[in-house]
């Protein structure tokens, strides 16, 4: 079972998918090969998804994810990179942006919203992990910035999908956590405060910071998916360390 955001479906140019746990025959579908029970499988997984996809293996691109602000650009020096496994993958970046077409963007989580951004005028395509780490670091203004300086991109042309996250129903945080979120601008105000708990609303803080970003609420389309308790989806707050990881994936053509 593959998902997709029904405003970047309507863009010819564009294809892409969220995985899920199920896929095929398969109800463990992982597709990071440092993660999860069965990781030897994830690069044969990858090829299944991008021939399912018809999207080219061959230069599909693959960042190592650090919980920081890293935005890689994807091009003829560095397409197909990753694809085999962690140790060749693009390092330190948490957003892939390319104008390249036919060169696939691939991204892994297990709870963290994976984020796509896609200009159709320039065919600029980028995706974006999105951790709680990762925002309060800026990955957000980093990768709208970089795309804004090296693809002469107009902001308000973006269409942009968040995906399946960790939601507020079940994203339990304690105040050290809050303390660490509050040193970005605006972000304590996502904290959801009950009488027994207390939660952080991660789709609500990336929003936002999308919107402080000059994208408008018009142009953006939330999946709206809690991963730990929607159980389609591998979670690491559900699982611990024997998580697998789905992919939100993105090739133009
Ligand atoms: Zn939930």
């Amino acid at each position: 079972m593959i998902l997709k955001f029904a405003n970047l479906s309507k863009c010819s140019g564009l294809i892409h998918a969220v995985t899920t746990r199920y896929f095929k025959a398969a109800d463990d579908f992982n597709l990071a090969d440092y993660a999860g029970r069965n990781n030897e499988q994830a690069i044969a997984n990858r090829r299944l998804i991008c021939e399912y996809l018809q999207i080219n293996f061959d230069r599909l691109t693959v960042a190592q994810q650090r919980h920081n602000s890293g935005v890689a650009i994807v091009d003829d020096r560095n397409a197909g990179t990753g694809k085999f496994g962690g140790e060749h993958a693009i390092p330190d970046s948490d957003a892939l942006i390319t104008e390249l077409k036919d060169t696939p963007l691939m991204m892994f989580s297990a709870d963290c919203p994976l984020v796509i951004v896609y200009e159709p005028d320039k065919s600029v395509v980028g995706l974006m992990h999105c951790s709680w780490r990762a925002i309060v670091k800026g990955i957000v203004a980093n990768t709208i910035d970089t795309m804004r300086e090296n693809f002469k991109i107009d902001v308000r042309n973006l269409i942009v999908g968040v995906g399946p996250g960790a939601g507020k129903c079940c994203y339990r945080v304690d105040e050290k956590f809050v303390e660490a979120i509050s040193t970005a601008k605006g972000l304590e105000n996502f904290v959801v405060k009950t009488k027994n708990n207390m939660t952080f609303d991660l789709h609500g803080a990336i929003l936002y910071q999308l919107s402080d970003n000059g994208i408008a609420n018009s142009q953006i389309e939330t999946m709206g998916i809690c991963t730990i308790c929607d159980e389609r989806f591998f979670s690491y707050r559900r699982e611990g360390t024997r998580a697998g990881r789905f992919a939100l994936i993105a090739s133009t053509k």
